[in-house]
């Protein structure tokens, strides 16, 4: 078998076998999309799609480990060795129904009659198992020069499926392509189609195109075509060209993971509250917990950037106390988020930012680390040791007591000990009357 650089070798040889399988049968077989794209590119690849003329039914007698992930389109997974493969019978799509789903679709018998139905010339070249590439579309050529084209006229390829303009925009973000003349002539006549698909399908390319190497590109074109605006997320396009790059521009310097230092970064870019981001980010379905987070590290933000401005003489003393009474609320995952991001904000603004660097690592850094206590089951005293040593009943107070002889500890102000802790208790209560 002739070469691939960027797969896994197990993976190609488990690969081989499923193709070799199907040829042995007398149909035909072919490594498509992604996969061949990522090779030509010198990009790793991760996962090896096949197409084949055998059918559905045909492809699941042959092979032991199958799994029907989608018969109504011709996809069956093949599992061989650890390897899953998504192998799609031959297909071409007509009449497609509200510019999102293909109504029918019907199995053919020629791979380029299956390569025509698919979305951009790079990513409609199938290579065989000795490596020959067929590629009418001339996708190696394209991508060779860097140019993202559809198959066929992109005005009625993006009429059939208006999920492709959201996927030219991303595939011309992550890899850096420049979109041909017609094909972004296309995407403006045909945007407002874009409304008519799951939001979803929608967040799930918007998120690729934010996580890619290159995430401002991306927002820059999705500005420019207003493309958000017809999915109802409509705040990218308020901004000006200037305005992206001035509160956007460290985007790019932000690792991609945890996903939620850029969301974050994104969404106050664009003018949006803390207190808006959770409720928002549900509706364009984001799992919770990725909105949670990236809310909880925008409000942090904006409630230490309120308490620094108001403690205007600067006492480090008071700044710590607060500091540590916002970390214990919003707890240690957050805090260290914030300061993640804070620094590498800091890191690009250059020689101006590097006095500001020397003050997180000297505040608030310091004063991250010095908290040893988040949650009240890491205090040396349980609620029932309290109600034991007043000899009480409990109540919401008790609650209200164990927070704050939390924050007392996390704070320093009382040694995480039984019996110091328990003398507190005892002060507290007589001061107020018992
Ligand atoms: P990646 O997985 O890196 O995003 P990919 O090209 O593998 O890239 P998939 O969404 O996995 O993208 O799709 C596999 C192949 O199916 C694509 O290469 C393309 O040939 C075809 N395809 C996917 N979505 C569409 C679409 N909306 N319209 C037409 N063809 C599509
Ligand atoms: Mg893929």
């Amino acid at each position: 078998m002739h070469v691939w650089k960027q797969v896994a070798p197990l993976m190609l040889h488990q690969g081989g076998k499923v193709l070799r399988t199907l040829l042995d049968s007398g149909h035909s077989a072919y490594f498509v999309g992604g996969c061949v794209r990522d090779e030509l590119m010198g990009r790793p690849v991760h996962d090896m799609d096949i197409a084949t003329s055998a059918k559905p039914e045909a492809v699941m007698e042959l092979f032991e480990r199958t799994v029907p992930t989608g018969l109504q389109h011709g996809t069956v997974t093949v599992i061989m060795g650890d390897y899953p493969f998504e192998v799609t019978t031959f297909r071409k799509e007509s009449h497609y129904e509200d510019h999102r789903h293909p109504a029918a679709v019907e199995f053919v018998d020629e791979i380029i009659q299956d390569l025509q139905r698919r979305d951009f010339t790079m990513n409609a070249i199938a290579r065989s198992l000795d490596g020959e590439l067929t590629d009418p579309f001339h996708g190696a050529s394209d991508i060779r020069y860097g140019i993202l084209r559809c198959v066929g006229q992109a005005e009625e390829r993006f009429d059939e499926d208006a999920l492709r303009m959201m996927r030219a925009v991303r595939f011309a973000s992550v890899f850096g392509f420049r979109p041909v003349k017609s094909l972004w002539r296309a995407l403006l006549t045909s945007r407002d189609k874009l409304s008519f698909v799951a939001m979803e399908r929608v967040r799930a390319e918007l998120e690729r195109l934010l996580l890619g190497p290159d995430p401002l590109r991306g927002l820059e074109l999705l500005r420019r075509s207003r493309l958000l605006h017809y999915a109802k997320i409509p705040y990218v396009e308020s901004q000006g060209s200037g305005v992206l790059q001035e509160q956007l521009g460290v985007l790019g310097h932000m690792p991609a993971e945890p996903q939620e230092l850029r969301w974050s970064e994104l969404l106050q870019g664009l003018g949006i509250s803390g207190l808006e981001a959770e409720d928002r980010m549900k509706e364009w379905t984001f799992s919770n917990q990725v909105a949670r987070t990236t809310a909880e590290i925008m409000r942090f933000d904006e409630m230490w950037g309120a308490i620094r401005a108001g403690i205007s003489d600067g006492s480090a003393e008071r700044l710590r106390r607060s500091w540590t009474e916002l970390q214990v609320h919003y707890g240690q995952e957050i805090s260290q988020l914030w300061l993640e991001r804070q620094r590498i904000r800091l890191a690009s603004r250059g020689a101006q930012g590097r006095e500001a660097l020397l003050r997180l690592d000297e505040e608030e850094m310091r004063w991250h680390r010095a908290v040893r206590v988040h949650d009240l089951k890491e205090l040396a005293i349980r609620g029932g040791d309290v109600l034991t040593a007043l000899d009480q009943r409990g109540g919401p107070w008790l609650g209200e007591l164990m927070k704050r002889l939390l924050l007392l500890v996390a704070i320093g102000d009382v040694p995480n000990e039984r019996e110091p802790l328990l003398e507190y208790v005892k002060a507290v209560v007589k001061q107020n009357g018992g």
